[in-house]
């Protein structure tokens, strides 16, 4: 979205890249490098339907290659354009920095709006779209690895990793050519909610930290904070699910593109997620909470939380001032403008920023591009030896209390979790809690550790192009 008076989405990028920029050393030109977009390959390609040639836009633009392959989703939408498909690559960089995935940043959009196709002719328009890049290298388990990102999912990957295998029949690493995919086809565990569950991981680790929390004026933990979520897609209703399902967090209103439900009390996303599978994705007529077709009125409601997860640019200078929440994580990519970024700032919000906030997509990403090109599951070779291990010691304690009559029992609810030895989800959930902790506190020491550094968004910034930038230093350019 293009709010009038208001910066492109890739010039706002670019201006939150030198507001950090300003207050690091580096060279003018590597500054530069750094931030450019390498390069943008625009396709149209025609496929046969309903009767006729309908020719499509695609796009798949290259930010950095200080690390290949280079990392970034493809975007179904007719809203899709260079400029947005530049900013979201650059946002790609950045995060894969952040988070420590070793890859570059990319990003991957087609003009198509999904929902006017079937889905046999959706597979024909990805296959041919797929074919364009991988003919380019633009999709390469070595090069450049697209995921899903809006509009886009397992269905999707699926036929873009088939494709890559029809055109690549010897390369044995074909699955590493996309992420994202069914667990059937090479898919991991924990994947589909893995943006999600970061969110949720990234907002614990907020609350870890009652300094950070004073900020905003915030005390206590998750539970029981009202929590207000834009866009119910794959990452909203996951992050949703699991703030109010796991920790108590009271989702007071949602938004989706039809308007807002609101309920005081406490929405139940689960009820709420059915209804739209049913409604087409309306909210409007859902029975069980105060309906109003003034979705974005709703993001000004008061609560403590707001978590924008649907489209960039939602809060911007013409909003900001009336958003009421103390704390923003933008679970969405570039949800706030550069001016709305601004106001809110000087309003005194705490922005959990999208680079770090909704990073565990592309981190679990690359727990399955490592599945892929290792071709085995994780946990598959120790799960059932750790098994071995615990149940050892269950069994000695158990001796030792009969020896020695001292009458321990073990509740059985103990000794089946200390039994349980760890399988890929377990493993992927406690890698992707790993490294959202790690980052916060990347991004934290610089918040705090530095006089001049305000927030959180240019602590990321900062930790950010401090890894690419050493990345250049020692490879040359
Ligand atoms: N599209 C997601 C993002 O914006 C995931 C990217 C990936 O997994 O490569 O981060």
């Amino acid at each position: 979205m293009n709010v009038a008076g208001e910066p492109s989405f890739r010039e706002s990028v670019d201006l939150m890249f030198k507001r950090a920029v300003a207050l690091m050393d580096l060279s003018p030109g590597l500054e530069e490098k750094i931030r450019v977009c390498n390069s943008t390959y625009t396709v149209r390609f025609g496929v046969r339907l309903r009767g006729e040639i309908k020719t499509f836009t695609g796009y798949r633009s290259v930010h950095s290659e200080h690390m290949e392959p280079v990392k970034g989703g493809i975007r179904y939408a007719l809203s899709v354009n260079q400029d947005e498909v530049e900013a979201l690559a650059a946002l790609m960089t950045y995060k894969c920095a952040l988070v420590e995935t070793p890859f570059g940043g990319s990003k991957g959009g087609l003009c198509i709006d999904p929902r006017a196709w079937d889905e046999h002719e959706l597979e024909q328009i990805t296959r041919r779209f797929a074919f364009e890049l991988i003919k380019r290298d633009l999709i390469n388990p070595s090069q450049n690895v697209p995921a899903p990102d809006m509009g886009t999912g397992e269905r999707e990957m699926a036929w873009i990793a088939d494709q890559y295998k029809r055109m690549n029949t010897t390369d044995i690493n074909g699955n590493a050519c996309v992420t994202g995919k069914p667990i059937n086809l090479g898919g991991i565990q924990g994947r589909v909610e893995a943006t999600g569950r970061g969110v949720q991981f990234a907002l614990r680790e907020f609350f870890r930290h009652p300094e950070d929390m004073a900020k905003c004026g915030l005390t206590g933990g998750i539970e029981g904070k009202r929590v207000i979520v834009q866009g119910l897609g794959n990452v909203g209703y996951h992050a949703a699910k699991f703030l109010s399902e796991d920790d108590g967090a009271k989702v007071i209103a949602v938004i989706e593109r039809d308007g807002a439900l609101i309920d005081d009390k406490g929405l139940d996303i689960e009820d709420i997620r059915q209804w739209m599978n049913k409604s087409g994705g309306l909210l409007a007529n859902y029975p069980r909470a105060t309906f109003s077709a003034d979705g974005p009125a709703a993001l000004e409601l008061a609560c403590d939380i707001l978590i924008p997860a649907a489209l960039e640019g939602v809060i911007h200078k013409g909003n900001a001032e009336r958003i009421r929440a103390p704390l923003i994580i933008e679970a969405a990519n570039g949800p706030i403008t550069f001016g709305g970024d601004e106001i809110l700032r000087r309003r005194g919000a705490v922005i959990i920023p999208d680079m770090y906030a909704n990073a565990g997509g592309v981190t679990v990403s690359y727990f399955e591009w490592v599945k892929n090109l290792s071709h085995i599951r994780f946990g598959r070779m120790q799960r059932r030896q750790e098994e071995a291990h615990h149940a050892l010691l269950i069994q000695e304690l158990e001796r030792l209390s009969d020896e020695k009559s001292l009458g321990w029992t073990l509740s059985p609810d103990f000794k089946s979790r200390y039994m349980k030895g760890a399988g890929e989800l377990e493993l992927v959930r406690s890698g992707l809690d790993d490294t959202m902790r790690s980052a916060y506190n990347a991004m934290r020491e610089v918040w705090h550790g530095r006089q001049d550094v305000e927030d959180l968004r240019v602590a990321a910034y900062i930790v950010s192009i401090s890894r690419i930038a050493a990345a250049y230093r020692s490879k040359g350019l």
